[in-house]
């Protein structure tokens, strides 16, 4: 009986923390969000260092007071497995963006050895496999001051279907004494840092780990010598759900959310770019992610405008195609350099090309240029080079757009396309990812006509420069398996395999028509409901519906519910007017205005577009400061 009661007490305890540590994470929010706020407006520097205090401390108490959340969850037995299918390589990449941020700022190199024939789609608790990661990369991170974090993913198939995962996190930080080993993941457990007393945690990030590696069927266990290093190593069983591996579906770690938390430190009005490349949907691509800069832009298709364009006007840097008919980058950059006078042999042109082989740097720079890109562009190397390029007295400061792109959540779903991918690698805002699918159709349209117009079973010319085209902008909209059967095709073509042309390239045809098929109708509902400044979803109600809801919520003083709404809110693809009235009326919520707030989505609901134009004079984020 005492041991039921015992049993009853440690449960409602849990209970107990469970619902505290929620009831602290509402108001903890705003804090965070109202430090934010301070440090988004132009402040002396006394009061910024002091909000930046105030968020830093705020952030931490999050994450303890998460941590006591999940450990308390898992107490009081309300932790749920929930197995979903998931990309393997989604998981991997929010893992490792979020690992290589957070060494950024540390003298310690990352790592990172994902096997390639591991399964591309997985079925498990993804949400928790993620949590495990970070926790036990995390506190790589913490403890290791200099050498490196290696990340290793590896796995054994099992006979029923399944694939015993395990990741691996070793590092060269200050190491676990051997007797300490035995209760590292114990709860509450730290240990005592000579090195660095100001270590943040809770002594808890291992103990959930463990429990949540045992829920899973798998478990976690640690090696260590102090002073030299550890290695954790996370055994974790998942369900195969696509046989095909990372590697076959072209699928490289690729920094899905990059564009989040790419900053550009400058913006260059005054700075004049050209770009050169023979697909459209490319251009607009670079276009889309060079715009944050606000520079003048110019692009063209061929190296012979290109040479042209060269001699008309000055430019700061040209970005230049490698593989293009005709007159290649190779040849257009020797061309430009041959030109008389001092300009045309001094102008920056950086390489722009698909096969990043090792060894292609070398020849890049040997041909004449000053730098090499490879497609698809990560925004982060854009950035350096765009950074080590452009001339620092045509540099303005970029205070207002030194955050992080907003993370536009994308709002097509179309089957064939990994729509939140195309967002990112197309510069992370909507309007530039339609504006690069509209592209695309068109040009993927012509390519297929001339595709359906070349002879059957050969290896044509003009049967490999219509897949190389169509390779690399459909992996630039997220298109990957299009793009993996261009990539194929084009290999057999460079090899003379007329056998696999014949064989494929009808069914090639059939899928980017469909693709193309698919697209036009989703961009074309997508445009309308941008248009109406109202998002109709699926129900046609949905937009609204959100709207009255948070009304609702505000004038209940739910916080917890308005943030939720306004998140949602947010996804939706609406125009920037109304985002900026919601995102007014999420400081006012974090003000505890509520009643202003929930005037303004009154407006909203009302209002629709004609009050768009009036909220724009009306409602600017200063206004709601000052008043
Ligand atoms: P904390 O929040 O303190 O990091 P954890 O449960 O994650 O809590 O870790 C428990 C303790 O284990 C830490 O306080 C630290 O002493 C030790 N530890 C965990 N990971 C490492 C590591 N990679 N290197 C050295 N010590 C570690």
């Amino acid at each position: 009986l005492s041991a039921m009661r015992a049993d009853e007490a440690n449960r409602s305890k849990s209970m107990f923390l469970a619902k505290m540590s929620h009831e602290i994470r509402t108001p903890m929010n705003a804090v965070i969000g109202m430090s934010e706020l301070i440090l988004r407006e132009n402040v002396p520097s006394s009061v910024r260092e002091n909000a930046e205090h105030v968020r830093h401390a705020g952030t931490n108490l999050l994450s303890i007071i998460n941590d006591i959340l999940d450990f308390s969850k898992i107490e009081s037995g309300r932790m749920e497995i929930v197995p979903r299918e998931y990309w393997l390589h989604s998981l991997l990449n929010d893992v490792i963006n979020i690992i290589r941020m957070r060494l950024s700022e540390k003298d310690v190199q990352f790592v990172t050895n994902i096997d390639g024939t591991l399964p591309c789609k997985l079925e498990g608790d993804g949400t928790r496999v993620r949590q495990v990661l970070l926790n036990i990369l995390s506190n790589a991170v913490k403890y290791t001051f200099e050498g490196c974090v290696t990340f290793s993913a590896r796995g054994e198939k099992r006979g029923d279907g399944g694939i015993l995962m395990t990741f691996e996190v070793e590092d060269t930080g200050i190491g676990i004494k051997e007797e300490n080993l035995g209760r590292l993941f114990g709860d509450f457990i730290r240990f005592d840092h000579d090195t660095d007393k100001n270590i943040e945690g809770t002594g808890l990030g291992l103990a959930i780990t463990k429990r949540l590696c045992l829920a899973m069927g798998g478990d976690v266990s640690a090696s260590s010598v102090f002073g030299e290093g550890s290695v954790f190593t996370a055994a974790i069983p998942q369900k195969i759900k696509d046989g095909r591996t990372l590697g076959e579906i072209g699928e490289r770690i690729y920094d899905v959310d990059e564009t989040r938390d790419a900053r550009i430190s400058f913006t260059a009005p005054t700075a004049c770019i050209l770009v050169v490349d023979d697909i459209e949907t490319n251009l607009k691509v670079v276009e889309g992610l060079l715009a944050p800069y606000e520079m003048k832009v110019r692009a063209c298709g061929s190296g012979v405008e290109a040479i042209r364009m060269a001699q008309e006007s000055i430019y700061d840097v040209i970005f230049m195609d490698h593989m293009m008919p005709e007159m290649n980058g190779i040849e257009t950059t020797a061309a430009i350099r041959a030109i008389e006078g001092e300009y045309f042999k001094t102008v920056p042109i950086i390489a722009l090309t698909a096969n990043a082989v090792s060894g292609m740097r070398e020849i890049f720079l040997q041909s004449g240029f000053n730098d090499f890109l490879s497609k698809p562009i990560e925004i982060s190397k854009l950035n350096e080079i765009i950074e080590r390029w452009i001339p620092k007295e045509k540099r303005a400061n970029a205070a207002r757009n030194s955050k992080p792109v907003p993370a536009a959540e994308t709002a097509l779903e179309i089957e064939g396309l990994d729509t939140s991918r195309g967002l990112a690698s197309t510069g992370g805002t909507m309007e530039g990812y339609v504006r690069v699918l509209e592209t695309y159709c068109r040009d993927a349209a012509k390519r297929l006509e001339i595709l359906s117009g070349a002879p059957d079973g050969t290896c044509a010319a003009s049967i490999i420069t219509q897949v190389h085209a169509l390779k690399s902008a459909s992996a630039s909209i997220g298109a990957d398996e299009i793009s993996h059967m261009a990539a194929e095709l084009e290999k057999a073509g460079k090899n003379g395999d007329a056998d696999f042309i014949s064989a494929e390239l009808a069914l090639f045809r059939e899928s980017l028509s469909g693709l193309i098929g698919r697209i036009r109708p989703a961009l074309a509902e997508y445009i309308r409901n941008a248009r109406n400044g109202a998002y109709s979803g699926d129900s046609g109600s949905g937009y609204q519906e959100t709207l009255s809801r948070l009304r609702n919520a505000l004038l209940a003083e739910d916080i917890g519910e308005a943030d939720t709404l306004l998140e949602e809110l947010e996804a939706m693809p609406i125009d920037s007017k109304t985002k900026d009235l919601l995102s007014a009326a999420a400081d006012l919520t974090l003000t505890s205005e509520f009643t202003g707030a929930a005037g303004m989505i009154e407006r909203l609901i009302k209002g629709g577009r004609s009050y768009e134009r009036q909220a724009a004079v009306n409602v600017s984020r200063n206004d709601v400061h000052d008043s």
